[in-house]
C-alpha cells in the first residue's frame, strides 16, 4: 500500500479567508490597485508581422478589459521550431532542478492572488469566492506536480529480475506539448496541463481560451520570472485555427486538452491523420452528471449540496450538476426546499462579495442555454426561473433555471450554465436510474444522498464515473486529495491532480547493461 502522504513536504494552498474582516480588507485594497489594470496578451514569440488584435470584454458589463494579439501561423511556426529546439536541454535538466522552478512559479501566482482575482472577475465574471479558488487550484497543481517530478524524474529505478543484468528505467519528456485550455477555469486549467508537461520534461505551447487570454499571459510572464526559459513556455493566444495549426504539426508530440467531446475527437482525428509519430491526447471533456437523492437523506444537507452543484460558478464546470434525481416519496418537500434556497441566491455583479451567481461566459453561451428552455418549455415539461435583477441588463447574466423531466434521457447534450433538470426515480428504481445515467455515454462526477451504506456500495459498484462525491456536494475536486477527470465521452483520463498524471506525459527507457 501506498503511504498515506507520499508527498509529506507538499502543503495545498490556503488563499484568502473572505469571511475573516482584515484579510477581506487588505485583500479589497489590492482588487482596487489592479483595476486600472489594461493588459495585452501577446504571443511570446511575435514574428514580423502585423497582427490582429481583439478586444476582451467583460462577460458582466460589457466594458473593454484589455487586448488579445492573434498569433499568426509564423507565430505558430517560430514558436514550434523554439520549443523543439529547447527540449533536450529542459529534459536533461532533471527533475528536481525543473521542480525548483515549478515551485518557485507557485509562489509568485500565491503572491499575485489578488491580480488574478481582478482578472478572473474582469475576464471570466468569476465571483470573488471563485477567484480565490481559482488561483489556490492552480497553486496546488504546481506544486503537486513539482513533487512528481522530484519523485518520477531524478535517479533511475533499477528494475532487478532474472536476467542478470543491470536493468535502469528512465522517464523523460515526450518532447513538445500544445496545451489547449478552457475559459471556464482560466488560471487553473490553463496552468495545470502546462506544469504537468513541464514537471515531465516536455516543452509547451499553450494556447488558452479565445475568451480569457489576458489570465494566461500574466500567469505565463510569472512563469518566466520565476526562471522557467521563455523557449520552454510560450503563449500563443488565438483562436481555433491557432489550436488547428498545432494539432497538425508533426512537431507537436503530445496534446492536453479540455473543452468540449466535440473538439477533444477533432483533435485526436488531427493527431491521427498527420504524418510522423503518432500524437498523444490527453483529453477533459464534459459531463451529464447526475445526483441521486434517497429517502434516506437528510434534506437541509441536500438542499445546500444541489444548490452549490448546480449553480456556483454559474454552473459552468464540467463537474455540476445537471440532472437530480429525487426519490418519489420525498421529492415534492425536498424540491419545496430546493426552490426556496433557489429563491435566496444573489445574481448580479461578480464585484460583490454576496453574488451567488454571476454572468455567463458571451452572448452565444447564454443564447444556446435559452434556446435550451424554449424546447423544455415547449415540449410541456414545468420550469421555474428566477427574476433577473435591472442591473443585470448590459451582461450576459442567464436566470438560474429549474427543470422537471421524466429522466436524463430527456436530454440530448450537456448544458453549460445554470440549469438544474429535476426527475423523480420509485424506491426500487436506482438499478435503472444508474443504467440510464451510464447510457448518456458520459462518466464525470455522480453525486450521491444516502445514509445506508449498502446503497453508496450499490451506486459504486454500478456508476461508471470518475469521481462519486457522497452526502456533499459534486464540484470542487481538491488537488492531490480528489484527482479529477472521467471516463468514455468525458475523457481520457489520467486524472488531473492525481499520482497518474505526470506520467502519462512521459516516455519511459530502459537500459539494460550486461556486466
Ligand atoms: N475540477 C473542477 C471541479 O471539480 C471542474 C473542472 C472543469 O470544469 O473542467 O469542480
Amino acid at each position: 500500500p501506498l503511504p498515506i502522504d507520499i508527498y509529506p513536504n507538499r502543503r495545498n494552498s490556503l488563499g484568502v479567508d473572505l469571511a475573516h474582516p482584515p484579510e477581506f480588507e487588505e485583500l479589497t485594497e489590492k482588487l482596487a490597485y489592479w483595476r486600472a489594470d489594461h493588459p495585452v496578451a501577446r504571443p511570446t514569440l511575435m514574428a514580423n508581422v502585423e497582427h490582429e488584435k481583439i478586444e476582451v470584454r467583460a462577460p458582466q458589463s460589457g466594458k473593454v478589459v484589455g487586448h488579445q494579439v492573434m498569433a499568426s501561423e509564423r507565430d505558430v511556426d517560430l514558436a514550434l521550431a523554439r520549443a523543439t529546439a529547447a527540449q533536450p536541454m529542459w529534459d536533461a535538466l532533471g527533475g528536481q532542478a525543473r521542480a525548483d522552478l515549478l515551485i518557485k512559479a507557485s509562489d509568485l501566482l500565491e503572491e499575485n492572488m489578488p491580480r488574478f482575482m481582478d482578472l478572473c472577475r474582469r475576464e471570466a465574471g468569476k465571483t470573488m469566492m471563485d477567484g480565490v479558488l481559482e488561483v489556490r487550484e492552480a497553486v496546488d497543481f504546481l506544486r503537486y506536480y513539482a513533487c512528481e517530478a522530484r519523485m518520477l524524474f531524478g535517479a533511475p529505478q533499477p528494475l532487478p529480475g532474472p536476467t542478470g543484468e543491470q536493468n535502469l528505467l528512465r522517464l523523460h519528456g515526450r518532447g513538445v506539448f500544445a496545451t489547449i485550455s478552457p475559459w471556464n477555469f482560466p488560471l487553473a486549467i490553463f496552468m495545470g496541463p502546462a506544469a504537468a508537461a513541464l514537471a515531465a520534461g516536455n516543452t509547451v505551447v499553450a494556447k488558452p481560451a479565445e475568451q480569457t487570454p489576458l489570465i494566461a499571459a500574466l500567469a505565463i510572464d510569472l512563469c518566466h520570472e520565476a526562471g522557467i526559459p521563455k523557449d520552454v513556455l510560450q503563449l500563443l493566444p488565438g483562436d481555433g485555427k491557432v489550436g488547428a495549426a498545432l494539432t497538425s504539426d508533426p512537431r507537436v508530440t503530445g496534446v492536453a486538452f479540455t473543452g468540449s467531446t466535440g473538439t477533444a475527437h477533432a483533435i485526436n482525428r488531427s493527431l491521427a491523420a498527420r504524418p510522423g509519430a503518432i500524437g498523444t491526447l490527453i483529453a477533459e471533456t464534459g459531463g451529464m452528471n447526475a445526483m441521486v437523492v434517497d429517502s434516506s437523506a437528510l434534506p437541509e444537507q441536500v438542499t445546500r449540496d444541489v444548490v452549490a452543484s448546480a449553480f456556483q460558478s454559474a454552473g459552468q464546470r464540467c463537474s455540476a450538476l445537471r440532472v437530480l434525481y429525487l426519490q418519489d416519496d420525498v421529492a415534492d418537500e425536498m424540491l419545496e426546499m430546493i426552490k426556496g434556497a433557489f429563491k435566496a441566491l444573489v445574481i448580479g455583479d461578480p464585484a460583490n462579495l454576496e453574488t451567488d451567481v454571476g454572468p455567463v461566459i458571451d452572448a452565444e453561451a447564454r443564447e444556446k442555454l435559452q434556446d435550451h428552455v424554449q424546447e423544455m418549455i415547449d415540449a410541456g415539461f414545468p420550469v421555474w426561473r428566477r427574476s433577473m435583477p435591472t442591473d443585470c441588463e448590459n451582461g450576459h447574466f442567464f436566470s438560474p433555471t429549474i427543470i422537471e423531466i421524466g429522466s436524463i434521457l430527456d436530454l440530448d447534450e450537456e448544458q453549460f450554465g445554470p440549469i438544474l433538470h429535476v426527475c423523480r426515480y420509485p424506491a426500487g428504481g436506482l438499478g435503472k436510474v444508474l443504467d440510464d445515467i451510464n447510457s448518456t455515454g458520459y462518466g464525470l462526477t455522480l453525486g450521491l444522498h444516502s445514509r445506508i451504506d449498502e446503497t453508496r456500495r450499490f451506486v459504486e459498484a454500478r456508476a461508471k464515473v470518475g469521481n462519486f462525491y457522497v452526502n456533499r456536494n459534486q464540484i470542487g475536486a481538491v488537488v492531490g486529495s480528489q484527482p479529477f477527470g472521467g471516463e468514455g465521452l468525458s475523457g481520457t483520463g489520467p486524472k488531473a491532480g492525481g499520482p497518474h498524471y505526470v506520467t502519462r506525459f512521459a516516455t519511459e527507457r530502459v537500459t539494460t547493461i550486461d556486466t
